[in-house]
């Protein structure tokens, strides 16, 4: 069994997202192990993707990530990292299959939705930073 880190991002959180794209994590085979609903500070939203530093969206996507409430959740199940990956969609919504969360929640490249960990041990990593967010 594999385990992996979603966000629900502040935009799904604000417009009302979070029980369906819940329900579609679970009808996907997947356990929702661990769930918080949280303002996440910008300390661990910048240590989270700190791969993406030198990016030019980095701190438009720190401040989209810390402006309001997500929720934060650790998944289990067979081939988790894939499987929630192939249900997320590509990054860019207007690039993202039909039927994926993206395609079917985000607002845009910036405001799509949802995270997933891109590999076991990204998922590892993730998991590790946000332990505290659950205790
Ligand atoms: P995430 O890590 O959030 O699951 P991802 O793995 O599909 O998304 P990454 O390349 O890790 O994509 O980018 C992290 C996030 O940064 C994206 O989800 C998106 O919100 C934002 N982002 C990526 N590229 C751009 C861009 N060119 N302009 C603005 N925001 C971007
Ligand atoms: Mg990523």
């Amino acid at each position: 069994m594999e385990r992996t880190l979603c966000i629900i991002k502040p935009d799904a959180v604000k417009n009302g997202f979070v029980e369906e794209i819940n329900n579609l994590i679970i009808e996907n085979g997947l356990q929702i192990l661990k769930s918080k609903r949280t303002k996440i500070s910008a300390e661990i939203a910048e240590e989270f993707y700190s791969e993406h530093s030198e990016k030019p969206f980095f701190t438009e996507l720190v401040e989209f990530m810390t402006s309001d409430y997500s929720v934060v959740q650790v998944l289990q199940g067979y081939n988790a990292v894939i499987n929630y990956r192939n249900l997320m969609g590509a990054t860019n919504p207007n690039e993202a299959d039909e039927g994926t969360l993206r395609a079917k929640f985000a607002e845009s490249l910036s405001k799509n939705a949802v995270h997933g960990s891109d590999s076991l041990d990204s998922a590892q990593r993730e998991i590790d930073i946000m332990l505290k967010i659950f205790d």
